[in-house]
C-alpha cells in the first residue's frame, strides 16, 4: 500500500530468491484454510444466518458456502464450534498513541514521541485481539508510523487509517500549545499549518498538503471546542464554513475523507455544510443539524464510550484539571442520548469509541452502549463493519464475500440475540493470518 522504496527493493529481491528455489511456483496451489462457523452474520443485510464454511486463500475470502462444506484435499480446517463469525470490526475513532490517565497533562511535557510510540505498540495489539481488524486513528503523530510498522509485520495491530496530527484553529481543541505558559509559548512561537493550526483558507490548504507529505490517509478537524483540551469551551464553533470547505476541497485533491470532531450545533452545522464525511461525538446535535446531515449524506460516529468515560472520571478529584472537569460532566453524559435520537431520526451511524480516552482493547463495549441507547444490535454490528468501510471509502472489507480481505472474527453465542457476546471474541483473522484462536474443544 504505502511501502517505502527500500521495502519495495527488499520484496523484489525476496521474490527473486523464491523463484530460484521453487522451479514451478505458479502451479503449486497455496494452502487454503476453511472456517466452520455455527452462525454467520451477514453484514450487508444485517441478518444472522445458520452454519457456514468460509474458505480463505492468500489473505482473501475464496468462497462462502452454506453448511459444513466438503473441502479440497490439503485444506486446513478451523472448527469454530458454537461460534458466530462476522467481518472483523472497524473502530473509526481511536488514538493509538495515547491513553488517558491522571498524569496525561503533565506527560505531554515529560514524554518524548518515542515514549508514546512504544506505548502504542501494546495498544495496537490489544485492539486487534478484541476483534478490531481496522481502525481509523483520528489524531496523533504516531499513527502513520505505527501503520507502517503493522503493515511491515513488525507490530501486531489492526489495519490503520491514520490522520496524523489533527487540524484546529488558534486556541482550538487540537492547538498543541493550549495551556502552555506565556514564556514557553513565546519560546516556541505560534503553531502553524505544519503543527495543525490554521487561521485562513490558505493555511487550511497548506495543512492538508502537509498531511499528505506526512503520509496521512484521512484528515481530522476539530470543528468545535473539546472536552479534554486545556480550554474553557467544549462547544463553541472554531472554523468558518469557508475554512472547512477549503480543507474538504483540498482533501478531495488527494482522495482524503474529512472527519470533524464537533460537540456544539453551530460548528457541526458549518462542518456539514463544508462537506465533511463524518461528524464525531455530535453531542448537541439539533433536529436542524440532523436534517442537514441526512440531506448531505453525512455520517455520525457517536463515541458513546468516551462520553461515559469522561463523565465518570470527572467525579474523581484530581483526575482532570479544573478547567476540564465541568465540560466532561456536561458533555460526556449527553452523547449516549444523542446517539439514540439520531438513530431514530434516520441519521446514518458508524462505529467509533475515541479509545485513547478510554482503555484500548475495551472497544467492543461501545456495542453495549449503542444497544442501551435504543439502536438494534444488528445495526450496531453493521455500523462497525459495512458502514465503517463506506466511511473509510474502501470496498475490500466489512463484509464476508468472495474476493474481500479475509478479516474474520468469531465469538461464542449469538451477539444479535445477546449483545454481551461481543466482549467474548476469541478468534481473530486479519488478511488471512490467524492472530487469536480458541483452544480446541
Ligand atoms: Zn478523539
Amino acid at each position: 500500500m504505502r511501502l517505502k522504496p527500500v521495502v519495495l527493493i527488499l520484496l523484489a529481491s525476496q521474490a527473486a530468491v523464491a523463484a530460484e528455489s521453487s522451479p514451478t511456483p505458479e502451479t503449486t496451489p497455496s494452502p487454503a484454510q476453511a472456517l466452520h462457523c455455527e452462525r454467520l452474520f451477514d453484514a450487508r443485510s444485517g441478518k444472522m444466518l445458520g452454519e457456514h464454511t468460509i474458505v480463505v486463500r492468500e489473505g482473501k475470502i475464496a468462497s462462502v458456502l452454506p453448511g459444513r462444506a466438503k473441502l479440497a484435499d490439503g485444506t486446513q480446517s478451523i472448527v469454530l464450534t458454537g461460534r458466530t463469525c462476522m467481518p472483523g470490526w472497524t473502530d473509526l475513532h481511536v488514538h493509538l498513541g495515547q491513553q488517558s490517565n491522571p498524569q496525561s497533562y503533565s506527560e505531554g511535557f515529560r514524554l518524548d514521541p518515542t515514549d508514546y510510540a512504544f506505548r502504542s505498540v501494546g495498544y495496537a495489539e490489544k485492539t486487534l485481539m478484541a476483534g478490531f481488524t481496522s481502525v481509523r486513528d483520528l489524531g496523533g503523530g504516531v499513527s502513520p508510523h505505527l501503520r507502517d510498522a503493522v503493515n511491515q509485520g513488525l507490530v501486531k495491530g489492526p489495519r490503520i487509517f491514520a490522520a496524523g496530527k489533527s487540524i484546529a484553529t488558534t486556541g482550538g481543541h487540537a492547538d498543541p500549545t493550549n495551556g502552555f505558559n506565556s514564556e514557553l509559548e513565546h519560546l516556541l512561537g505560534p503553531p502553524g499549518p505544519t503543527e495543525g493550526v490554521i487561521n485562513s483558507i490558505d493555511d487550511a490548504r497548506q495543512a492538508v498538503r502537509q498531511r499528505y507529505k506526512d503520509g496521512s490517509d484521512v484528515i481530522k478537524i476539530t470543528a468545535t471546542g473539546g472536552v479534554l483540551s486545556y480550554a474553557k469551551s467544549a462547544d463553541a464553533p472554531q472554523f468558518t464554513v469557508e475554512e472547512v470547505r477549503a480543507i474538504v476541497e483540498t482533501a478531495d485533491d488527494y482522495g482524503y475523507k474529512v472527519a470533524a470532531h464537533a460537540h456544539g450545533a453551530e460548528g457541526m452545522k458549518r462542518a456539514v455544510l463544508g462537506g465533511v464525511t463524518s461528524i464525531e461525538h455530535g453531542t448537541e446535535m439539533t433536529d436542524e443539524v440532523m436534517s442537514l446531515m441526512k440531506q448531505k449524506g453525512t455520517w455520525y460516529v457517536p463515541t458513546i464510550y468516551a462520553g461515559r468515560f469522561v463523565a465518570d472520571k470527572a467525579r474523581i478529584d484530581g483526575y482532570f484539571p479544573a478547567i476540564v472537569r465541568p465540560k466532561a460532566i456536561r458533555i460526556g453524559s449527553q452523547i449516549q442520548q444523542t446517539a439514540g435520537r439520531a438513530y431514530k431520526n434516520g441519521v446514518k451511524l458508524a462505529f467509533g469509541t475515541d479509545m485513547g480516552v478510554g482503555p484500548h482493547g475495551d472497544n467492543a463495549r461501545e456495542f453495549l452502549y449503542m444497544v442501551e441507547a435504543g439502536i438494534p444490535a444488528s445495526y450496531a454490528l453493521q455500523a462497525a463493519t459495512v458502514h465503517a468501510a463506506t466511511v473509510l471509502g474502501v470496498d475490500d472489507q466489512g463484509v464476508i464475500e468472495t474476493g474481500k480481505r479475509a478479516d474474520i472474527i468469531a465469538m461464542p453465542g449469538d451477539p444479535v440475540a445477546e449483545i454481551d457476546n461481543v466482549m467474548k471474541v476469541d478468534f481473530v483473522m486479519k488478511d488471512g493470518v490467524v492472530h487469536r484462536q480458541p483452544a480446541i474443544e
